[in-house]
């Protein structure tokens, strides 16, 4: 098979960023037909106001994905807040336990204070996005940490609540994902089924593999390898594709997240081919996801062609995931 064509992706946790890296991040996203647009800007987004001004600003920065707003559920967050949400069209409210990842400190400590929001989210419709890891525990265990505790009370507690489990990096999330009830899913993003933490420290610190969480061992990555390339409709594509620029990756204290939005396709195309499973990536990037958030998969379609093409070192200033290296599938694009 030398080309592919499968319908436009949707990609359901990204980072588009503010102010000047704004302009340069969201048209990276432009190979999605829809994508989840996380709130942790600086300040968050915390409000329908505050989502409604973020939205203009993207599709302002030439966007060509409809952007899918979410809110920041943080120990502020009411009932009237969320509710308002629903109505002005946010899609999710995103969950960041206190100092877990980028920009969360202040985030949520004691998910029990919540309870009358999750109530809100469950009423409305609203999905629950969550970066599952406890704060506190040693880095390699936050994510399992997370799973064996919070989660299970947040599923029990609230069964018509539609529940996220963001980029997910263990053998025990996918597990517990799996075994779980229809109303849970799991993002997975691109650089987790293709990278471990060999290749952040394993030689030299690599800074532009270093994310939250951080990728794990060669079975976890072996785990979330299966589940996206099994069909299972609770798993799908989340990129968390998140731009940083370039020192202030390549320094002391340097920032979490890979970019990885303007070649998720292309990477995916190379390990679901080496699974065997080119039939799966479609519902994997334009279906799995879609139908979790009640949505229609797009109409519209993107083709994948073989071709041998060298990731640039740089794009725009940004250093992309994989940069310098060659990939196998190439995303055709108009211009
Ligand atoms: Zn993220």
């Amino acid at each position: 098979m030398n080309r592919l064509e499968i319908r436009r992706p949707d990609d359901f946790h990204a980072h588009v960023r503010q102010g000047p890296l704004l302009a340069q991040a969201v048209p990276m996203s432009n190979d999605f037909g829809r994508v989840l647009v996380m709130p942790n800007t600086v300040p968050h987004v915390l409000t329908a106001a505050d989502a409604k001004a973020y939205r203009e600003a993207i599709v302002d920065a030439g966007a060509s994905f409809e952007p899918l707003m979410t809110i920041s559920i943080a120990p502020s967050t009411t009932p009237e807040i969320v509710r308002e949400a629903s109505v002005h069209g946010v899609v999710a409210g995103k969950l960041y336990p206190d100092g877990v990842t980028t920009n969360s400190e202040g985030g949520v400590r004691d998910l029990a204070d919540l309870e009358p929001v999750f109530r809100a989210m469950e009423e409305c419709g609203l999905v629950l996005c969550l970066h599952g890891e406890t704060p506190g525990v040693f880095v390699l265990d936050r994510e399992a940490a997370f799973v064996e505790t919070t989660l299970p009370w947040l599923v029990t507690s609230f069964p018509g609540l539609r529940i996220v489990l963001e980029h997910v990096t263990t053998a025990q999330a996918v597990d517990a994902v799996r075994a779980g009830p229809a109303h849970v899913g799991a993002t997975i993003t691109v650089h987790h089924l293709a990278i471990t933490l060999d290749d952040v420290i394993g030689d030299r610190l690599e800074p532009h593999n270093f994310c939250k969480p951080v990728a794990k061992r060669p079975d976890d990555r072996a785990a979330l390898v299966d589940a996206a390339t099994s069909g299972d409709p609770a798993f799908f594509l989340g990129t968390d594709s998140a731009p940083h620029l370039q020192e202030a990756k390549e320094c002391s204290g340097g920032a979490a997240g890979v970019f990885t939005a303007p070649l998720a396709l292309a990477v995916l195309a190379e390990i679901f081919e080496a699974r065997g499973a080119l039939d799966r990536l479609e519902g994997f990037t334009s279906v799995h996801g879609a139908d979790f958030y009640g949505l229609s998969p797009s109409e519209e379609t993107v083709e994948l062609v073989r071709h041998a093409w060298d990731v640039p070192a740089s794009i725009d200033g940004l250093v992309p995931f994989r940069a310098g290296r060659t990939l196998g599938w190439q995303i055709v694009r108009d211009s």
